[in-house]
């Protein structure tokens, strides 16, 4: 009986931890956290996130083989903060036409949309069967279809990516998308390119990779 309640008690008590802790930011997040904190909404959640999906439209969007990669999670990155790490993973549709649309891989609130193009970002925030809150952020948007405090679902059209011919426009190769599981936004973004050590991108972040491969089927 007094195991029970023990082992009922320190459980209750990890939920709490997992729902209250947040991550540590360096210097350079936290001298722009003002800044991106202005484009967040705290709302909840209604509806669980049960089922997940991929992205955008595939031939089977509950099958990971239909997404190519185009490249992984954690790999060092020299663009922007120089020596900040991936914290997100490349992909597209392994077979698509000129236009991709993104939507959301399941239920969840919009809770930011911040930066210009060619970065610009959706954040959905979702509560799932275990009651954590996760994020999923979407990057290298051409347009945007949802506003913060919108519902959605994985039927819901958030945005489109580039057209290879749009993305030139930009100077870069822009027309994947960036693809974020999170766990933890109290950044607000700039951990997205100012992730410096592997110890602050897995407190924050998934590896998208197996998050999808656990969670997409
Ligand atoms: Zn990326």
């Amino acid at each position: 009986m007094m195991l029970k309640f023990f082992l009922l008690s320190f459980t209750l008590f990890l939920i709490f931890l997992s729902n209250t802790f947040s991550c540590e930011n360096n210097s350079y997040i936290e001298n722009r956290i003002e800044i991106w904190k202005s484009y967040y909404v705290n709302t909840q959640p209604t509806d669980t996130a049960r089922n997940w999906y991929l992205p955008f439209e595939t031939s089977n969007r509950l099958n990971p083989k239909t997404m190519s990669v185009v490249s992984t999670f954690g790999s060092p990155r020299n663009s922007y903060v120089k020596g900040h790490i991936h914290t997100g993973l490349d992909c597209i549709p392994k077979s698509s036409g000129e236009n991709v649309d993104i939507y959301s891989m399941s239920d969840g609130i919009v809770c930011s949309i911040h930066l210009a193009h060619p970065y610009i970002t959706i954040v959905v925030k979702h509560k799932t069967i275990s009651g954590e809150i996760i994020f999923t952020s979407y990057k290298h948007l051409a347009e945007v279809y949802v506003k913060t405090g919108d519902n959605v679902n994985h039927k819901t059209k958030l945005a489109r990516l580039y057209t290879r011919k749009e993305t030139k426009k930009y100077g870069g190769r822009y027309d994947h998308l960036h693809l974020e599981i999170r766990k933890d936004f109290g950044d607000y973004g700039p951990a997205s390119w100012a992730t410096m050590t592997k110890e602050e991108l897995n407190c924050r972040f998934y590896d998208p990779l197996i998050f999808i491969r656990e969670n997409v089927r």
